[in-house]
Parts: C-alpha cells; sequence; structure tokens
C-alpha cells in the first residue's frame, strides 16, 4: 500500500505521519515513513538545491523536472523496494504537491505536468492520498513557530497569504476531480483525534 499525505505549510503532515506509523505497527504492519521532496539520498541533494531558490530563475517547470527527478530517484531506491517487500508506504507529500505548486500555482501547463507525472511514476499511483485542509493563516503561523531562531524561511513557506489560499484550493479541486483516490481530512483537529480521522479512513478505503 502507497498512502501519502499532503497539504499545505503547517497542515500536520509529518506529525500525522508519524501516529500513522505508530498505529500501524502496533497492529504488526512494517512501515516504510519517507517524504517528498527527498526521501533518498540523490534526493535529498536535489531538494537542498530546490529549495534553496537557486533554480528560482529558471521558473516552475525547471522546478516540476527536478521534483520529479528527485521523484524518480526515490520510487526506484526506496518506494518501490519497500513496496515489493510487503511494506505500508506512507509518504509526506508526493504528485499532488507537485500538481498543486508547479501546476496551479507555477501555471505549469497542466497537460505538460500530467506527461511528466506520468513518465515519473510509471503506474505507481497512491493506493489514498490524505488532503490535509487547513485555513493557511493557522498553517503558516504554525509553520514560524516550529522554525528555529536562525533556520531559514523557505522559497515556498516565505509567499504571501494569497499564495497559500490558491494552494488549499487546489488541493481541494485535486480530491474533488479524485474522490475514489483522496480523502480530505480537517486539518484543524487536535493531533489524536486527526490521527484517528486518518486512520479511519485508512480502514475505510483500504480493507486488509
Ligand atoms: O513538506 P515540506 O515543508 O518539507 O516541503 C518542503 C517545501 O517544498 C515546501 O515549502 C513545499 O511547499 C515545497 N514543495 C514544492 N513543490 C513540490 C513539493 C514541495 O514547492 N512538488
Amino acid at each position: 500500500r502507497l498512502i501519502t499525505l499532503e497539504g499545505g505549510e503547517g497542515a500536520g503532515k509529518s506529525t500525522l505521519a508519524r501516529a500513522l506509523k505508530e498505529r500501524a505497527e502496533q497492529l504488526g504492519l512494517q512501515v516504510t515513513l519517507t517524504r517528498e521532496p527527498g526521501g533518498s539520498p540523490k534526493a535529498e541533494a536535489i531538494r537542498e538545491v530546490i529549495l534553496s531558490g537557486a533554480v528560482k530563475e529558471h521558473g516552475p517547470f525547471v522546478e516540476a523536472l527536478m521534483f520529479s527527478a528527485a521523484r524518480i530517484d526515490h520510487i526506484d531506491r526506496l518506494i518501490r523496494p519497500a513496496l515489493a517487500r510487503g511494506n505500508w508506504v506512507l509518504c509526506d507529500r508526493f504528485i499532488d504537491s507537485t500538481r498543486a505548486y508547479q501546476g496551479a500555482l507555477g501555471r505549469v501547463d497542466a497537460a505538460l505536468l500530467a506527461e511528466l507525472e506520468a513518465v515519473t511514476i510509471d503506474g505507481l499511483l497512491p493506493d489514498l492520498t490524505l488532503i490535509l485542509d487547513l485555513d493557511p493563516a493557522i498553517g503558516l503561523a504554525r509553520a514560524a513557530r516550529r522554525r528555529a531562531p536562525d533556520e531559514a524561511v523557505d522559497r515556498f513557506e516565505g509567499e504571501a497569504l494569497a499564495f497559500h489560499r490558491t494552494l488549499r484550493q487546489a488541493y481541494l479541486d485535486i480530491a474533488a476531480a479524485e474522490p475514489q483516490r483522496c480523502v480530505v481530512l480537517d486539518g484543524a483537529l487536535p493531533p489524536a483525534a486527526l490521527a484517528q480521522a486518518a486512520w479511519t479512513a485508512i480502514r475505510e478505503r483500504l480493507p486488509a
């Protein structure tokens, strides 16, 4: 099973991912927890290059190419081998981040992005995508709180509130277009309640 977590900045994806991993392991499942951009050594190196803003001048299409290159390495090195061992893979961000950030926000042509996505994932669509929906004003305040005082604001967190509202809508549009794959969860829920809601969705959508 490949389960992906998506949502804006500070929506609670990584906290939820850790809680889900713990729960699944209590049931005796083997879980691989990973994230994008990154998740394998080469993909993490590409993550640093993109988030530093070094390729910003080339625009969102080049960013999409780099995220895709990172994703190919991550899929080949980590995700497919883990799935082949029978593990559950929980991935913090995946294809929908590219659709939302480089597509809806970056305005990269949707058909072009869809082709790039198809060659990148080569059939590996998530079995389930949990979309954490949250008012961006709350999410950005959370993201600012967790940042260390000397830590740089990354190139996407630093964008204006309007950007994050567009992002939120982009995720809701994805969920509406693919209801069989996506479940929207309320990111304003306290962590334990959110984990419970996510777990319920997993059991309903992915019966053992
Ligand atoms: O989830 P995390 O905060 O680690 O993501 C790192 C950054 O990369 C975020 O600011 C996110 O908005 C950005 N990102 C992006 N396009 C993607 C994936 C992530 O702009 N396809």
